[in-house]
């Protein structure tokens, strides 16, 4: 029989990565009682997997480079859709934070002169990716872990209990949020946070008024993916059954470079730096195809020829970037299309060189991690020869519908950063520019959550005890069933539905197909049966996220098929121009008695000042005519 315990916090922060550690910090910072809760050991999240940078405009390699241009870039890349404020906030605030990152402790590489390095990459103008070799993201979490351990140190010597302000609850997973009153109905709002500890079982209640949803994404949804077992798009789900809005959930990054080969480890990721670093992408006739695929809105930002893109990495002032280094979209789609041609590398993907480009040494200084990664998991030597990459389901712009500045969502009391949030990026991220986004926004969440707790001073909502024994009854109801379908199956249904029908390009009738599998899945997984105990059972814990990767993946599915254009990571071979109608349309999902309900949004209109950084011929490539600031006049 399981036992439940319960905590009492002001803030609970679902989530240790980046996103979530820097907002318990904030909270923690502000003198609230904080608690980080995570379904991964602690320190095992996405934000330590990631390889290539973080995106900050320190301008220490090319002192051009500043806010404004971050911006731009950011804003090309996400082919105007981002929410304007998220992505000025974020150009502006990236800097401090990485310099706040580097003055507790991060160790980043160097430039001759002493400062912290900046390296290329795919839609960034100029060199802007600190880095720490190919391991940024442990770099980062270790730096975020040993700010929380010294905050405890503090606490320790100030309360005698180290765990006093700041508590970590790892390996412990939150199945739904807690409310006072009823999702979506006036008056509900958060009351806390209901879940289990994978290594006894046991259920656990956080009773708190503030709750930061710091989950990351839902890559485990889809079959070839970089991403790993937690992101089974728990926090888009929580949100939604909280009566909360999500996003654009039709914009699913698909990475350009995952790996092909062997089976076992299709999917995973083949960093973006080997491209920033000068790697090249040619397909089986030795074609360097990208030349082909520079699209009209980016020609006159890129190199038209080989000689003129080598030329950039050494002087780029007097040359055009090569096209290897357009956004992820851009290359992700050109690679489809060579293999779909039939000039793909021998196991389905294209060729990805940089043995030819560098010294071995620089290879082992620059890239460790996929030197280690392509010899042993694929026996391949990547200073001797070419890798074999192809797309991989990478990263979801969409997300929970959040105020720019706070990260609060809808729901009183639910605020959301990182991955979960959407907005940010548009329709595409740029690399780079998750790090600096979870540092920004985790940041402004726990600032956000803060602020909302001395709003509501000594009061403090409670959880319906109802709804606590329901929520017990519900998490043991797979391990109690006679009969039904093993997790793992219906899992996988799930994701080969995914990746063969809402995937890389999609089709309306494909995704009618897709809905309608995954209505028929719904009932199968509500019938879900796991064996074993409550124990670390894995199967169990599976079961109970099958239920949130259905509804993820339905969101996905609904909105795409909505979304009648294409546009970064949403690509739809009926309709495959880009829209200015729809580009002013954001798609808001949220679930009202247990159904989705899709409805349109304008988007949030660009300020002028931000709008005069582009040129008015750019901007009338992605905008209505409505849109347009004015033509200049003519005098002549
Ligand atoms: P994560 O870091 O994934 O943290 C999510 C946390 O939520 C984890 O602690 C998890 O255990 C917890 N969690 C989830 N569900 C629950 C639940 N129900 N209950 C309790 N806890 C839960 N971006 C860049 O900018 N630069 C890069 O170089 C880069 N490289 C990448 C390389 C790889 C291989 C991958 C996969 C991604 C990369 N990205 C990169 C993207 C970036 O790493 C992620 O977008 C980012 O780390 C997400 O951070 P997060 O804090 O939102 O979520």
């Amino acid at each position: 029989m399981s036992e439940t315990t319960r905590h009492s916090y002001d803030v609970v922060v679902i989530g240790a990565g980046g996103a979530g550690l820097r907002a318990a910090i904030e909270a923690r910072q502000q003198g609230k009682r904080t608690a980080v809760i995570s379904k991964s050991l602690f320190g095992k999240a996405h934000t330590v997997m990631a390889e290539g940078g973080a995106a900050a405009s320190l301008g220490n390699v090319n002192s051009d480079d500043r806010w404004q241009v971050h911006f731009r870039d950011t804003i090309r890349g996400g082919k105007f859709m981002n929410n304007p404020r998220m992505a000025e906030l974020h150009a502006k605030e990236s800097p401090q934070r990485i310099l706040e990152l580097e003055h507790w402790g991060a160790l980043f590489d160097r430039t001759s002169d002493g400062r912290i390095s900046q390296r290329n990459f795919g839609g960034h103008e100029y060199p802007r990716l600190a880095h720490v070799g190919d391991r940024t993201g442990l770099e980062m979490i270790r730096t975020l872990q040993q700010r929380v351990v010294q905050l405890q140190q503090a606490d320790a010597a100030e309360f005698g209990d180290a765990e006093a302000m700041l508590r970590v609850f790892a390996e412990t997973t939150v199945t739904e949020l807690l409310l006072e009153g009823e999702p979506g109905a006036e008056g509900g709002r958060i009351a806390g946070a209901f879940g289990y500890i994978r290594e006894t079982g046991d259920y656990v209640v956080f009773e708190a008024p503030a709750v930061v949803l710091a989950t990351g994404g839902i890559g485990r949804s889809f079959k070839v993916t970089s991403n790993s077992w937690e992101y089974s798009g728990d926090g888009h789900a929580l949100a939604l059954r909280a009566g909360a809005a999500l996003l654009n959930m039709e914009f699913v990054q698909f990475h350009p470079t995952g790996m092909v080969w062997p089976p076992s480890v299709k999917g995973i990721l083949v960093t973006e730096s080997v491209r920033g670093d000068g790697g090249v992408l040619r397909n089986s006739e030795g074609s360097r195809f990208m030349f082909d695929y520079v699209p009209d809105v980016f020609r006159e930002h890129y190199a038209e020829t080989e000689e003129e893109a080598d030329g950039w990495y050494a002087d780029p002032a007097s040359n055009r970037r090569p096209p290897e280094l357009l956004p992820r979209d851009e290359v992700s789609r050109a690679i489809n299309n060579e293999v779909k041609q039939g000039r793909g590398s021998p196991h389905g993907g294209v060729f990805l060189d940089v043995s030819t480009r560098l010294p071995a040494e620089e290879i082992m200084r620059r890239l460790p991690s996929m030197h280690h990664q392509f010899k042993e998991l694929a026996d391949v030597d990547i200073t001797a020869g070419p890798m074999e990459v192809g797309p991989t389901c990478h990263y979801v712009m969409g997300g929970v519908e959040v105020d720019a500045d706070t990260g609060a969502s809808s729901v009183p009391g639910l605020f959301a950063a990182g991955e979960v949030a959407g907005g940010m990026h548009g329709s595409n991220r740029l690399g780079g520019n998750s790090l600096s986004d979870l540092l920004v926004f985790g940041r402004r969440c726990g600032l956000g959550a803060s602020a909302y707790l001395d709003e509501l001073g000594e009061e403090r909502p409670t959880p319906e005890a109802a709804d606590i024994d329901r929520l017990s009854e519900e998490a043991a109801a797979p391990l109690g069933r006679e009969t039904g379908e093993n997790p793992y199956q219906l899992h996988q249904e799930i994701q080969q539905t995914m990746n063969d029908l809402v995937g890389i390009i999609r089709r309306g009738n494909e995704m009618e197909q897709a809905l309608e599998s995954l209505d028929k899945l719904r009932e199968r997984v509500a019938a879900v049966r796991s064996e074993g105990g409550s124990v670390y059972n894995p199967g169990w814990h599976l079961a109970l996220d099958l239920r949130n990767m259905l509804l993820v993946s339905e969101t996905v599915a609904r909105a795409a098929l909505e979304r009648q254009e294409s546009r970064g990571g949403h690509t739809r071979d009926d309709y495959p121009a880009m829209s200015a109608e729809w580009r002013a349309v954001n798609l808001i999902v949220s679930l009202r008695d247990g159904r989705l309900q899709l409805r349109h949004q304008p988007i949030d209109a660009m300020r002028e000042d931000l709008m005069e950084l582009f040129e008015r011929e750019e901007l009338g490539k992605y905008l209505t005519e409505e849109e347009l600031p004015p033509a200049p006049r003519s005098d002549g």
